[in-house]
């Protein structure tokens, strides 16, 4: 589903991630994780086509991403951004509403599926209570929400999550993680979402791609990433501060 080959992507000169290679099989749920700077976000603008690696290449479902149209991408990929900035003055409803915008009809816009797909996204993701409200005059939390609903209603097979949950209080941090494993699990939804939160990580993913300085420095269960050793390595911690909770 998602095919990176020797990647590398360097910011004027700068290496941001070094021959990444990494496969991930449709339907998986995979998170991302690693210590700040560790090339997680670049390596999401990589998979959605954002930015072009100066070496390797990267292929959605058997085409390579950068022969793709912005269009095409967004029929095979919906991304949950990092820092929810919301560009203009819109209600909650319109926002999800642009997660339509690659399905909708090109002269007859949105149709009653689009509408339902709307209406269905806002049930499921739980942020009825804000309809009517200005996007922009929302908490951070609630527009993470929000843009999760305008993802949701976009209904692509691959789901793309920066850090989904750093605004959220705990009960909305399980929500969120409980809707991305209901996704995975009943739509078949192909999920690869960044974590900070390494309890949140292993409770809810069975599998962790650890990046560190731009590499991946390993790939598997929550029990074989996070070992004692690489939680001292590379996030400098004491491992007791990372207690495995049994995956689901
Ligand atoms: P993470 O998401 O793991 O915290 P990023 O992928 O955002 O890390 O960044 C990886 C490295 O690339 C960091 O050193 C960061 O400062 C740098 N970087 C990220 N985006 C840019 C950019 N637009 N221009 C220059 N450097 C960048
Ligand atoms: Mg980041």
């Amino acid at each position: 589903m998602i095919r990176i080959e020797g990647a590398t992507v360097a910011y004027r000169g700068r290496a941001a991630l070094r021959d990444v290679s990494l496969h991930i099989g449709a339907g998986e749920r995979v998170a991302i994780i690693g210590p700040n700077g560790a090339g997680k976000s670049t390596l999401l603008r990589l998979v959605a086509g954002l930015l072009a690696p100066a070496t390797g290449s990267v292929e959605l479902g058997g085409e390579r991403v950068d022969r793709l149209d912005r269009l095409a991408v967004a029929r095979r990929l919906a991304v949950v951004p990092q820092l929810p900035t919301l560009p203009f003055a819109t209600s909650v409803e319109e926002v999800v509403a642009l997660g339509r915008l690659p399905h909708e009809h090109p002269v007859r816009g949105m149709r009653p599926g689009d509408r339902a797909a709307v209406a269905a996204a806002i049930e499921r993701v739980g942020v009825g209570h804000l309809l009517g409200r200005d996007a922009r005059e929302l908490s951070l939390g609630e527009r993470q929400l929000v843009l999760l609903a305008m993802a949701v209603a976009q209904a692509a097979p691959i789901l793309i999550l920066d850090e989904p949950t750093v605004h959220l209080d705990l009960r909305h941090q399980v929500e969120v993680m409980e809707l991305v494993g209901d996704l995975n699990a009943r739509d078949g939804t192909t999920i690869l979402a960044v974590l900070h939160d390494l309890g949140l990580a292993a409770h809810f993913f069975p599998r962790l791609v650890l990046l560190d300085r731009g590499r991946i420095v390993a790939d598997g269960s929550p029990a074989e990433v996070l070992t004692p050793e690489r939680v001292r390595e590379v996030f400098g911690v004491d491992p007791e501060f990372v207690r495995l909770r049994a995956p689901r």
